[in-house]
């Protein structure tokens, strides 16, 4: 028996184009260029990347919901 595995799953996946910001004012802790930071998300989370060398960095949610990015819906306990 042959199960016929559908390869065009990731097609989609591949093809999304991820929306990247600077930054202001962040400094690279790696390459200390400024103004080099980029945030974006990755799979739901939000990440940070430098264009000038290869440091990146990832925050869990708690982190995010900290800062308030926006896309946060109140989640408060009373
Ligand atoms: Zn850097």
């Amino acid at each position: 028996m042959t199960t016929h595995l559908s390869s065009q799953v990731n097609h989609n996946v591949s093809k999304v184009r991820v929306k990247k910001r600077f930054v202001a004012g962040a400094k690279c802790p790696q390459c200390k260029a400024t103004d080099s930071i980029v945030l974006f998300k990755e799979h739901g989370v939000e990440t940070v990347e430098c264009v000038e060398c290869d440091y990146r960095d990832q925050q869990t949610e708690e982190q995010v919901a900290a800062k308030a990015t926006g896309d946060v819906i109140g989640v408060f306990k009373p």
